[in-house]
């Protein structure tokens, strides 16, 4: 029996590229899922006259939804004259970088927090046709119809990123209502991003059976309501077995906070305010404990002596390989160069 392979990409949008996939019938007896393309034209990837771009599977899961043999590809896209990676491929960049500092070992997890949206655009948990509900304090982690909105969502999501064979270490509510998280991790560069984006899109998918969209935007209702980031917790086998370099990794990170506040997710300005428990996005800072700083120290790292450090900065909306990649470069330069 032919089975389905759904091949996923991220397109051309601006300011921030979103999900794509299409259905792939395989026969039985394929033994390697080819190349594919699609219409670049469609995706801001192309022009009309010029239009072919190319999907490279570059890792494949168990599809938790179709189940049997149906699997979800997360693809490269390619430039099909060259065959080089598209202008919009940050996984290639990633995929050096990831090469050149292996010896390193850096680990990522990574926390995906989302906002769940009425068709109308109204966040879950907000009253239909306008207004407020209670101020935040009651919702982070709550129980109760009054509290929490969308678990149903969560936990065939939790469930399908688990059937999928991902990495998820764990879900929560979030602090403003509607609002909750996944985490995706302990994995290299690679790993956790291209599991994340697989995550992401069972999330996507998962909720058009509810009617429900899901918003990875940065700060989705303006004023006293928390914003959607990703934090990103990193290691080197160094940190993970020494404090020193938890220190320096931090250090670094300072010497060059903005070109990773730049490239850390759009809208970043708008969240990073330093309320919210974030840190100003032009102030850096790190610290033990800190959740108002702009890479916290878990407190149990500092008590062990060793472990790993937590960049709150990176939006919900960000590039996982684009922050990966540049957390790896920066940590691991600065450790090579001693
Ligand atoms: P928080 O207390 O900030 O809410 P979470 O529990 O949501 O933290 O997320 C912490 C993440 O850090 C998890 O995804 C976990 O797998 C990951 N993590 C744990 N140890 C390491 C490590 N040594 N290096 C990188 N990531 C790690
Ligand atoms: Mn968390
Ligand atoms: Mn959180
Ligand atoms: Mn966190």
């Amino acid at each position: 029996m032919p089975y389905q392979a759904e091949y996923i990409w991220l397109d051309g949008n601006e300011p921030t590229q979103q999900l794509r996939s299409k259905t792939k019938i395989v026969p039985n007896e394929v033994s390697e899922l080819p190349i594919w393309g699609f219409d670049g034209s469609s995706t801001n990837q192309a022009t009309g006259e010029h239009s072919d771009c190319v999907l490279k599977p570059v890792f494949t899961c168990p599809d938790p939804l179709r189940g049997g043999k149906n699997v979800l590809v997360m693809c490269e896209v390619l430039d099909a004259d060259t065959m080089k990676p598209h202008a919009t491929n940050t996984r290639a960049a990633a995929a050096k970088v990831a090469k050149k500092y292996a010896k390193y070992e850096m680990w990522f997890g990574l926390e995906q927090e989302y906002t769940m949206l009425r068709a109308d655009g109204t966040p879950l948990g907000f009253p239909e046709g306008g207004g407020f509900p209670g101020p935040q304090g009651p919702y982070y982690c709550g129980v109760g119809t009054d509290r929490i909105q969308g678990r149903d969502i969560v936990e065939i999501h939790t469930q399908a990123c688990l059937d999928a064979g991902l990495s998820i270490s764990g879900t929560n509510a979030e602090v403003m209502p509607g609002q909750w998280e996944f985490q995706i991790g302990p994995l290299g560069v690679l790993e956790v991003s291209d599991q994340l984006q697989i995550a992401r899109w069972l999330l996507h998918r998962i909720a058009e059976d509810f009617d429900i969209i899901i918003s990875l935007d940065a700060k989705p209702v303006k004023g006293d309501w928390n914003g959607a980031g990703c934090h990103t917790n990193f290691s080197t086998n160094e940190m993970r077995n020494a404090y020193a370099p938890i220190d320096a990794a931090c250090k670094a990170i300072g010497k060059k906070w903005e070109l990773h506040v730049k490239n850390y997710g759009h809208d970043i300005e708008s969240r990073l305010t330093g309320l919210h428990e974030t840190a100003p996005w032009n102030k850096f800072s790190y610290g033990v404990s800190d959740r108002g700083a702009s890479i916290r120290i878990p407190w149990q790292v500092k008590k062990d002596g060793k472990g790993y450090a937590e960049d709150r900065r990176p939006n919900g909306n960000c590039d996982p390989y684009v922050v990966t990649r540049l957390i790896t470069d920066t940590v691991c330069s600065d450790a090579a160069a001693g």
